[in-house]
């Protein structure tokens, strides 16, 4: 089969460590021919995401908090060198830990805003700073959870993040079709990652999954990136402003029984 990402520039923010989604979702991306760039956050996960990129073959690794106007006014900067840029992933969420372990009702104001920030919100200025740069068009490929539109207990504020986000992949789908640019989301089942270590009860979570999902098992990043890059080639030329479930068929259960 031929590579999916031949010729294509793609920047994925969200590497932390190589347990990511992003970093899933960037192997995937380098193994189909695209040109790598990627992002951190401060230099607390500077030589963390450098070494993970030296070997992804990376072509740059710049610092970006996505909360900092300057900061991605500089990314966007540094990247017109390398424009156009065809594929975008966020791969991006945040929420104080706090606020996912006690009862939603007890959320505060900052809290919220905060998750809404960084989770939601930053799509919004992402899409806004990178799509000048996409002037051959492409794809922007952001992730979201089940949460958004179900309770899942624990996961609170996040979920109300989640609704904001896929309401936002709805309306830049609509702003960017105009100039070719597709806007998705991945709806991933739960994952073992650093984020999700902070969500109480998190393997019960995984366990109840496994037993119940059509596929009786969790899902492998392997998986979600395959859809990334399905999303990211010109295969999903048509397809934008969508939610696709990579999740096992976890979203079709209503009552499930497990054995
Ligand atoms: P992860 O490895 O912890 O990735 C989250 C990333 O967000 C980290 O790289 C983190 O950087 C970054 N980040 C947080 N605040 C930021 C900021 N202000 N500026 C720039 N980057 C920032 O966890 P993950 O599970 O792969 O999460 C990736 C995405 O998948 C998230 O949107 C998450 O909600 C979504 N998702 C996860 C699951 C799951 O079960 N794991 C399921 C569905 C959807 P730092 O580490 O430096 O803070």
């Amino acid at each position: 089969m031929p590579h999916l990402l031949a010729g294509k520039t793609a920047i994925v923010l969200g590497v932390a460590n190589k347990w990511s989604i992003a970093y899933a979702i960037s192997s995937a991306f380098v193994r189909e021919g695209a040109s790598l760039i990627l992002t951190y956050q401060g230099e607390r996960q500077r030589q963390t995401v450098e070494e993970l990129g030296a070997d992804l073959k990376a072509s740059k690794i710049l610092n970006c908090d996505v909360t900092q106007p300057a900061e991605l006014e500089r990314l966007a900067s540094e990247l017109k060198s390398t424009a156009p840029v065809d594929a975008v992933v966020h791969s991006i969420a945040f929420a104080n830990k706090e606020d996912l372990s006690r009862p939603f009702l007890e959320t505060s104001k900052d809290g919220f805003l905060l998750a809404q920030e960084v989770s939601a919100y930053s799509l919004v200025s992402v899409a806004r700073t990178l799509a000048p740069l996409m002037t051959n068009g492409g794809s922007i490929t952001t992730l979201t959870y089940l949460g958004s539109t179900r309770v899942v207990q624990n996961y609170n504020v996040m979920g109300v993040a989640k609704a904001a986000l896929e309401a936002c992949v709805r309306y830049l789908a609509s702003d960017l079709g105009a100039a070719n640019i597709r806007v998705n989301a991945i709806s991933a089942g739960p994952i073992k990652t650093a984020s999700a270590r902070g969500i109480k009860d998190f393997s019960k979570v995984l366990d109840g999954v496994a037993a119940l999902a059509p596929l009786r098992r969790n899902t492998d990043p392997a998986e979600v990136a395959d859809t990334a890059v399905f999303l990211a080639s010109d295969l999903a030329r048509g397809v934008t402003g969508n939610v696709v479930f990579v999740d096992a068929g976890f979203q079709t259960i209503g009552i499930g029984l497990s054995a």
